[in-house]
């Protein structure tokens, strides 16, 4: 028995049931006919009538006698009209000879038969069911009737045709796939092959550009050479780079030109080597050739990844225009490639050579320089020596000088200053006064020769400083107190204090003295009225101040910061007015110096100066 799989599986079942059941029994029980069942029993009909299946009867000849309640629900057709043949009428025109030719045949042939058929629903659609039949003896004699039902599949029918086209459709598919499987597996092999091929010519390649040992020609050369020798049907072979501003493209190496006419122009240079370099790559074919235009040619750019487009590289051949064809472009662009890195790596060694080169030069300049400093440190070593004979040789002038000059000034002082203490009666008003011009500017000429002498062995560096402990207190008080009858005699008011805790200091006690009288003796000068104050304070525990503060003519603003320069006076008439060489503060400022004290002015102009003056408790060099 046949199963059905969908909405009518449960109904079949019990539709199955009810055939087994008809076709079980013994056809001698089944002697009334269906009608007479219809007749007979209205439960049986009821019974009948509840199978959701069409319930037939038909005799030999295929005439339908009997049709369930089911049959009018499904067509909407009476069963009265569907008797006899008329049932055929509701059956698709397609299936109808097929169902009346199958109810027709011979029954003893057949016990039982199935067909599938279409039939028309009260909607007006066909859909498809099978038909199931099974013979009865109706009578003692041997006539035979059909007992059968029309159950609808056309569910069943649409899965089944659905899943029918889906297997197709499958199928198709899998022949499909594998032809493209095929199709990408001859594909994926072609591209394998290339790239092998590629592999093998990058492998010849790098063995024919190994840059060890060429420069840069030779690199190009090679590289025409190879291209011509990797590439067949390729005659001849141009490597073209951009010069250095990239404007360019220029011949760098060329092969197989050999019997292109001399003078002639290159065609190809225009067009394609230069339409390769701006778009990557470019391809030239011409059915002819004049010697002059090759019958094909192709360039690729050439590319480093790191310096950008180099130029280009370009082959063809002068007769045949197949010689080359468009599968060609990939080798050469590998060559192309290969050639780049090839090119960056000799230009990179090229540079580091240039560079090698350019040290060694610096390197020799370098120990020319070395030399040529040698030799000055030599000539400078020399010239201290004479620098320090010269300077002991100017040490011993100045002390033969210093005694030479003095020794005349002291007499020129020493005697008039005779003359006009014990003479003086002998001497006429006139001499006298003759005598005290000698005296006064013998002191002013001695002064002078002093302070130049002095300052001559300051520059020189023949000072040596003689370092000592004294008291501080004692040595201001006594040159300010040399300086009490100039005081008195210009009615000024001169006034010292001291604060110090300890008043010994070590120093060059001297030349201290020396500063001293330098700062005392000009605010003498340069002060006419009002008072002088001489100050000695502690600045901290080491470090000390003395000022000499005056009310005389003050400093103008544009003079003051140079007021320690040598040979500078405020102005020309101050040199007129005030005798002085204008060394004093000069001399004064180095020893400072050298004394490890610091000097400094503050003044203005009719009001008065102060100068103060910074030193150690103790001296530095002492310790050290
Ligand atoms: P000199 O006094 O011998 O000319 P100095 O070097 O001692 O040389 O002084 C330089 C100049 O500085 C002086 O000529 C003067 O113009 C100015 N000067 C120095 N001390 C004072 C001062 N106390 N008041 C005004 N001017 C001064």
């Amino acid at each position: 028995m046949t199963d059905y799989y969908g909405n009518h599986f449960s109904l079949s079942t019990s539709r199955s049931n009810f055939a087994e059941a008809q076709t079980s029994q013994d056809a001698a029980e089944i002697t009334d006919p269906p009608r007479g069942v219809c007749d007979g029993g209205r439960q049986y009909d009821r019974l009948l009538d509840a199978i959701p299946d069409i319930v037939w009867t038909a005799n030999a000849g295929g005439s339908a006698t009997y049709f369930s309640q089911r049959w009018e629900d499904y067509t909407g057709i009476p069963v009265s009209a569907a008797l006899d043949f008329g049932y055929l009428a509701q059956v698709h025109p397609d299936d109808r000879d097929r169902l009346g030719a199958r109810s027709q045949l011979i029954v003893s042939q057949q016990p039982s038969y199935e067909i599938e058929f279409r039939l028309r629903a009260r909607s007006g659609i066909y859909r498809w069911h099978l038909a199931r039949a099974s013979r009865v003896n109706t009578d003692s004699e041997g006539v035979l009737e059909w007992v059968g039902t029309y159950t609808d599949i056309d569910g069943f029918k649409q899965t089944q045709d659905r899943l029918e086209a889906e297997t197709d459709l499958l199928h198709g598919l899998a022949r499909s796939s594998a032809r493209e499987k095929a199709e990408s597996l001859r594909a994926a092999k072609k591209v394998r092959e290339a790239q092998q091929q590629h592999l093998q010519a990058v492998e010849r390649l790098t063995n024919l550009l190994n840059p060890r040992g060429q420069n840069f020609s030779e690199l190009l050369s090679a590289l025409a050479d190879a291209t011509i020798e990797m590439i067949a049907g390729a005659q001849f072979c141009l490597v073209a780079l951009t010069e250095c501003d990239r404007s360019r493209l220029k011949f760098s190496a060329v092969r197989g030109l050999e019997n292109f006419g001399a003078g002639k122009r290159l065609y190809l240079q225009d067009k394609l080597l230069s339409e390769a370099f701006v778009t990557g790559s470019s391809q030239l074919s011409l059915p002819y050739s004049d010697g002059e235009v090759p019958g094909v040619a192709c360039a690729v750019a050439i590319e480093s990844p790191q310096t950008g487009r180099l130029g280009v590289l370009a082959i063809g051949n002068w007769q045949d225009s197949k010689a080359i064809d468009a599968e060609t472009l990939p080798l050469l662009a590998v060559i192309a490639r290969q050639a780049a890195i090839a090119i960056d790596s000799v230009r990179a060694i090229e540079t580091v050579k240039k560079q090698e080169q350019l040290l060694d030069l610096q390197k020799d300049l370098l120990l020319r320089q070395q030399e040529e400093l040698q030799n000055q440190r030599c000539l400078l070593q020399q010239q201290d020596l004479q620098l320090l004979e010269a300077a002991q040789l100017k040490s011993q002038f100045l002390g033969t000088i210093s005694h030479e000059l003095r020794t005349p000034m002291n007499a020129i002082i020493g005697f008039s200053e005779l003359l006009l203490r014990q003479h003086q009666q002998l001497l006429t008003t006139q001499q006298k006064d003759l005598v005290g011009r000698i005296f006064q500017n013998g002191k002013n000429l001695l002064l002078l020769i002093n302070d130049i002498l002095d300052f001559s062995k300051i520059e020189s560096g023949c000072t040596e400083l003689e370092i000592e402990e004294f008291d501080l207190a004692h040595l201001v008080i006594d040159v300010a107190l040399e300086f009490g009858n100039q005081v008195t005699e210009k009615n000024l008011v001169m006034s010292v204090s001291v604060h110090l805790q300890h008043q010994f200091i070590v120093n060059d006690k001297s030349r201290l003295r020396q500063i001293l009288v330098n700062l005392i003796s000009n605010a003498v000068k340069f002060t006419h009225e009002g008072s002088i104050c001489i100050e000695v304070r502690e600045l901290r525990s080491d470090r000390l101040t003395i000022t000499v503060q005056d009310t005389g003519i003050g400093i103008s603003e544009t003079y003051l910061p140079h007021i320690f320069d040598k040979f500078r006076q405020a102005d020309q008439t101050t040199s007129r007015k005030y005798p002085g060489t204008g060394l004093g503060l000069a001399i004064s400022e180095s020893l400072v110096k050298m004394m490890d004290c610091t000097i400094s002015a503050e003044s203005q102009l009719e009001k008065g100066s102060t100068f103060r003056l910074e030193l150690p408790r103790q001296i530095q060099q002492i310790i050290a």
